[in-house]
């Protein structure tokens, strides 16, 4: 991992933001350092923050809390995508038993200092608690890799050293935020946070040494990996005739436009405002994602859920494996039909069972998979617009690369 903070950039940014407090003006730069790494945040993946004074309109000094808008991308962040909250307002919440999401929601927004900026991340409240100026928070993959693991806290303990807090999953939210404050303040000693299947928050008190322990954790657990899986096959290859290059591109790109338009006909349907609904597709069959289609871990990586929860929104928790392409269409449409029927009533079921306990009602989404791995193709991933057919894609490939990482170096467990 490189540590890509420059004080001649970061000094440039001051300038160019020179109508933005210093400390917010540091803050984007440390920002789109994070943002702009894929080892540490994919799409929107983690958040930042930062505390500082400021004058309100009676020329009264408070303390605010700014913190990345839902929505906004850390690579590209600018002011409008930071939203400012009153911290003490927040920091007050902490008394409280329990603080339904509703509720969070809801003190969120009302306690934001300008009504239009963004919704803040639900993550907010667990950076007003932490009391240092800076957090810094990612889903980095090598942490993912170590804390999806039956072993993982060992490993994340031996890849990290002294001075991290470990937490077991949690759903985000105010539970978690206190979970986060009370280890913290027990522990004051500690450089960093490390949330199992989630991912990982750094603090300091200046922007640079939050983004270096951030580089310098991450960091560690790439190299501790690395040096677990030297040597280790990460799969076991399978019909050798497509690996070895026998079919030529050309079948190869029928092939995927056979299947492609098989799936998106099957998958198109009406929404809840009966709107018909068409997904675009993107297809990744380059050889690593041919190859990986084709081994004989390819249906176990489909269906063994995602490395964050954050990542479900894009490409749900399991992807569908097709394990072969049947030469006639009419048996090429009976097989995925089949196997997209299984996978929607799977997740209408799975709904119901979730939300069962649930009090208040919950949004259904449309029960299609996202995600398909076809052995000799590579991967198609589907959205509903060009672009989250496109995210889905990125989120899914390196998911595998990460997922088969894991497997090799002890045993994938993500939550259930
Ligand atoms: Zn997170």
């Amino acid at each position: 991992m490189k540590n890509s903070f420059d004080e001649r950039e970061a000094k440039e940014f001051v300038k160019r933001y020179s109508s933005l407090p210093e400390v917010l003006a540091i803050r984007l730069y440390t920002s789109r350092l994070i943002g702009k790494d894929p080892a540490l945040v994919l799409h929107g993946g983690g958040n930042t923050s930062a505390k500082l004074k400021t004058k309100d309109i009676l020329g009264e000094e408070h303390d605010v809390l700014y913190v990345k808008g839902s929505g906004a991308n850390l690579a590209t962040l600018e002011p409008e995508g930071m939203t400012g909250l009153e911290l003490q307002e927040l920091q007050k919440l902490r008394s409280l038993q329990d603080l339904p999401d509703e509720e969070m929601e809801n003190q969120l927004r009302i306690h934001k200092i300008d009504f239009r900026s963004p919704d803040p991340s639900v993550e907010a409240l667990l950076h007003a608690f932490l009391p240092h100026r800076y957090v810094d928070h990612t889903h980095a993959e090598n942490i993912l890799i170590l804390s999806n693991q039956k072993r993982g806290k060992e490993f994340l303990e031996e890849a990290l050293g002294p001075g991290i807090g470990i937490l077991p999953y949690r759903h985000s939210g105010f539970p978690l935020a206190r979970a986060v404050i009370e280890l913290y303040e027990d522990n004051p000693h500690l450089k960093a946070i490390v949330l199992m299947n989630h991912g990982i928050f750094t603090f300091a008190e200046e922007a640079d040494l939050s983004y270096g322990k951030m580089i310098e954790y991450v960091g560690r657990a790439g190299a501790f990996i690395q040096k677990k899986i030297e040597g280790k096959a990460l799969f076991t290859p399978g019909a050798s005739e497509i690996v070895s290059g026998n079919i030529s591109p050309a079948h190869i790109l029928l092939t995927a436009a056979r299947v492609t338009s098989t799936i998106r006909g099957l998958c198109a349907h009406e929404d809840s405002g009966r709107r018909l609904r068409r997904f675009y597709t993107e297809l990744r069959a380059n050889p690593e994602m041919i190859q990986i289609s084709l081994s004989r871990e390819a249906a176990h990586l489909c269906h063994s859920g995602v490395l964050t929860p954050d990542h479900i929104s894009w490409t749900k928790n399991q992807a569908l494996y097709i394990e072969s392409v049947p030469e006639e269409d009419e048996s090429l449409k009976r097989r995925l039909q089949e196997l997209i029927d299984l996978y929607r009533s799977d997740y209408d079921r799975y709904f119901e069972t979730h939300t069962a306990t649930h009090e208040t009602q919950l949004e259904r989404l449309d029960p299609y998979p996202r995600v398909f791995l076809v052995a000799g193709l590579g991967l198609i991933a589907l959205g509903l617009t060009r672009r989250a057919a496109r995210i889905a894609a990125d989120i899914a490939e390196r998911t595998f690369q990460a997922k088969l990482r894991s497997q090799a170096l002890g045993e994938y467990l993500p939550i259930d």
